[in-house]
C-alpha cells in the first residue's frame, strides 16, 4: 500500500537523516521533495504545497536545524501533518436510530455492493448488530443478486423487490420489513452510474430526502486519484453525506484519494476495503495509516 509514496518520502529524509551540519537549505530541499512525493502520489498541487510549506514551516519552528537528529524530528512533524491531512482522529458510523438506516452512495464498480456486505458483515460480528440489507439498484438485476449471494455467505437477510423500479419505495418498504422484524440496521445499497449524472444524483437525493438515514456513507475506488475527489465533491455537493469508505486500497493505489479527500470534501474516511472478501474492511485510523506510509 502506497509503497511507492512511502521510499519516496524516505528519500526525502536521507539529507536530514545523514550526519553532517543541516542548513535551512537542505530544510528547503526535503520539503520540496516532500511535495514532488506528494504530486507523484496523485495529491493535487494547492495540497501538496500547503502540506510542504507547512511541513518546513513546523521544522523550521521547532529548531529541528539544532536538533540532534534532524531527520527523527522531521519525520515525526510529516507523520503528524499526514494523520492531519487525513482527519487527525478516527470517527465512528453513527448507528443512532431504531433502525439506523445507513445509506450507501458512489458510483457504478467503486464496491458499494461489496462494502455493503462487509459493513453488515463488521456490525454483526464486531458490534453486535441485527444488520439487515436493502437492495435499491433498480438498474442491475445483478446487482440484487450479488447482494443475495453475499447476504447468504455471511448469513445477513437482504430484502428486494425486483419488480418494483422505485428507489424510494423499495427503501422505505426495505426500512418497514426491517422494524417488523426487529432489524436494528438497516444498510441500503443504491444504483450508481458509470460517471456522476444528474438523474442519478437527483434519485439517490430522493431517497435520502425520503427515508432520513442516520449515514450516508459515499464509497470511492481509492485506485481512481484525483478522479475519486473529484467524484466525492460532486457528490458531497448534492448529498452532504457523512463518510467516506476507500474501498481497494489493497491494489497498487498512489495514496492520492486518501491523502486529499479529506481536506477537498471535509469529510471523514471511515472505513478502508482491503480486499474482495466479507473479511476484508478495516475501520479508517488517520495515525495508523500515517505509520505505515512513513514506514
Ligand atoms: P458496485 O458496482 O459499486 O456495487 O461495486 P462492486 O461491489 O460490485 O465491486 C466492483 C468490483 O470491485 C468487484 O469485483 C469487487 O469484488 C471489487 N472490490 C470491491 N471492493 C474491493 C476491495 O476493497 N479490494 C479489491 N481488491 N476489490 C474490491
Amino acid at each position: 500500500m502506497f509503497d511507492n509514496l512511502s521510499d519516496k518520502l524516505d528519500r526525502a529524509f536521507k539529507v536530514l537523516k545523514g550526519q553532517g551540519q543541516i542548513s535551512e537549505v537542505n530544510v528547503a530541499e526535503t520539503s520540496k521533495e516532500i511535495r514532488r512525493a506528494l504530486l507523484d502520489a496523485d495529491v493535487n498541487y494547492k495540497i501538496a504545497k500547503n502540506f510542504a510549506d507547512s511541513v518546513k514551516e513546523k521544522a523550521l519552528g521547532q529548531d529541528v536545524l539544532t536538533s540532534v537528529s534532524p531527520g527523527q524530528l522531521f519525520t515525526k512533524i510529516t507523520h503528524d501533518e499526514l494523520a492531519s491531512l487525513m482527519g487527525g482522529e478516527s470517527t465512528d458510523i453513527n448507528l443512532k436510530g431504531s433502525p439506523a438506516v445507513i445509506l450507501i452512495a458512489g458510483l457504478q464498480g467503486s464496491g458499494k455492493t461489496t462494502f455493503s456486505g462487509k459493513l453488515s458483515n463488521y456490525l454483526k460480528k464486531k458490534k453486535g448488530k441485527n444488520p439487515m440489507l436493502v437492495a435499491a439498484d433498480v438498474y442491475r438485476p445483478a446487482a440484487i443478486d450479488q447482494l443475495h449471494v453475499l447476504g447468504e455467505q455471511i448469513n445477513i437477510e437482504v430484502y428486494s423487490d425486483k419488480e418494483n423500479k422505485n428507489p424510494v419505495e423499495i427503501a422505505k418498504a426495505g426500512i418497514t420489513h426491517a422494524k417488523s422484524k426487529g432489524f436494528d440496521v438497516v444498510i441500503i445499497d443504491t444504483a450508481g452510474r458509470l460517471a456522476v449524472d444528474e438523474q442519478m444524483m437527483n434519485e439517490i437525493a430522493a431517497v435520502k430526502q425520503a427515508i432520513n438515514p442516520s449515514e450516508i456513507l459515499f464509497v470511492v475506488d481509492s485506485m481512481t486519484g484525483q478522479d475519486a475527489v473529484n467524484t466525492a465533491k460532486a457528490f458531497n455537493d448534492r448529498l452532504d453525506f457523512d463518510g467516506v469508505v476507500l474501498t481497494k486500497l489493497d491494489g497498487d493505489t498512489r495514496g492520492g484519494a486518501a491523502l486529499s479527500i479529506r481536506s477537498v470534501v471535509d469529510k471523514p474516511i471511515k472505513f478502508v476495503g482491503t480486499g474482495e472478501k466479507m473479511e476484508a474492511l478495516d475501520v479508517f485510523y488517520p495515525k495508523r495509516m500515517a505509520d505505515r506510509i512513513l514506514g
